[in-house]
């Protein structure tokens, strides 16, 4: 049984360990799903996690808007990834896919919602592009405004769950002002016409990805989420929420692999006495416990200072993505040591985190892009005092 302890910090309400509790449960019970088919595990998990309520907290209730509780979402990731990495994608996305429509759609899009958070409709993110991934601001997607509609045209690539979303919500410049201001938010339908999957993209810890084409793409004015010029502060809200969920995800991969290795030193002999008896190993076993624990303080000190109103997180969310997905990667690493020759063989719980934890060091702002914010904010905060 991994460590409870954090749930009782100060950061969580009894309702959060309430959540992690039944989901724990649920999670025994149900994960992993087998992974042969990725595209139809995915929508099978969408199913199953919408169909039991867990993909509720990814996006507003259009009946009753409430803000997304951001200590939910973390909790949740965190658990689902210690379990089955792919179930953290799939709920991931759920809320990734979403973020804007939750936080500046109106009425008709939000109808989506009602489906997304039921797992009936599977959504996706749609930011980078093949010349402009941390350099969001140099996309070259248009939009051009004709009469009633805007006509897209681009490309697309790195989407998750590109191939088996059901709408992309993509950003593209409109050109009000040069550079991140001329950029804006719109919601596409996957079988809108002249919108295809280009290539299907394999990685290392697969999962649905793809390079999409937009070739005249035609939607109605009504796709526009917020203003037209805001896609780019859309997108950063959107981060800004959703960035130290990426950190969770990376803490329950590398509290997975603090269990297995306990576990590992613990039952197997070496020398004639338990593994863990070895001082090198508890010195192992013991940064990797304090890197857990230190990165859950990062995560859930960003996530509650976000659900305590906080208008952004930019520095916490930095610190805690940043710490959390590389601490994890070390975390993994010893792990992979203590396993020895398992630690490598294909298939192997600890060969599989190696692979998985990789990605979130590069995705939803690349580590160095992190230590650039963060620097930033405490500089500004330094010559405001
Ligand atoms: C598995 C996976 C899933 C993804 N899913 C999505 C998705 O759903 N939607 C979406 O829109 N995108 C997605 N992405 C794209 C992802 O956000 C980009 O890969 C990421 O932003 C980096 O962009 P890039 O690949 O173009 O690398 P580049 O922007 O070329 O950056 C390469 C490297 O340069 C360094 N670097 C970049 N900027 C700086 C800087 N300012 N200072 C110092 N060093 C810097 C970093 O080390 C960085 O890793 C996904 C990517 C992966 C790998």
């Amino acid at each position: 049984m991994p460590d409870r302890s954090f749930l009782a910090w100060p950061f969580f309400e009894d309702r959060h360990r309430d959540l992690a509790e039944r989901l724990e449960t649920w999670c025994a019970k149900n994960l992993p799903v087998a992974h042969d088919d990725i595209d139809a595990a995915c929508r099978e998990l969408v199913t199953m996690l919408g169909r039991d309520g867990w993909l509720k907290p990814t996006a507003v209730d259009p009946a009753n808007p409430q803000p997304l509780d951001v200590r939910t979402l973390c909790i949740t990731r965190e658990t689902l990834a210690r379990h089955d990495g792919l179930a953290d994608f799939a709920f991931a996305m759920q809320g990734l896919g979403t973020g804007a429509i939750s936080l500046f759609g109106d009425a008709a899009q939000k109808k989506w919602l009602e489906k997304t958070r039921a797992g009936k409709a599977i959504s996706a993110f749609a930011l980078s592009e093949p010349r402009s991934g941390s350099d969001v601001a140099n996309m070259d997607m248009e939009a051009r405004r004709i009469g009633d509609n805007y006509v897209l045209a681009g490309e697309k690539t790195w989407i998750s769950n590109g191939g088996i979303a059901d709408f992309y919500v993509v950003f593209a410049r409109t050109g009000e002002a040069p550079g991140a201001k001329g950029l804006s938010a719109f919601l596409v339908p996957a079988d809108t016409p002249g919108l295809t999957v280009a290539e299907r993209l394999e990685v290392i810890a697969p999962h649905p990805l793809a390079r999409l084409k937009f070739d005249h793409v035609e939607v109605p004015a009504a796709a526009l989420i917020g203003k037209a010029g805001d896609g780019f502060r859309i997108a950063m809200s959107v981060l800004d929420v959703f960035r130290s969920t990426v950190g969770a995800a990376a803490l329950g991969f590398a509290r997975r692999a603090l269990d297995e290795s306990i576990k590992r030193a613990s039952g197997r002999e070496l020398f004639g006495a338990p593994m863990a008896d070895l001082q090198m190993v508890q010195g192992h076993i013991a940064d990797m416990a304090l890197d857990v624990d230190a990165a859950a303080l990062l995560i859930y000190r960003a996530a509650w200072t976000k659900d305590m109103g906080a208008a952004r997180v930019t520095r916490e969310a930095a610190m805690a993505k940043l710490y959390a997905t590389d601490r994890a990667q070390a975390v993994i690493d010893r792990a992979v040591q203590l396993h020895g020759g398992d630690g490598v063989r294909r298939g192997h719980i600890v060969e599989s985190l190696y692979r998985e934890i990789r990605a979130l060091r590069i995705y939803e702002g690349a580590s160095d892009v992190q230590k650039v914010v963060i620097a930033r904010q405490v500089l500004s905060e330094f010559k405001q005092s």
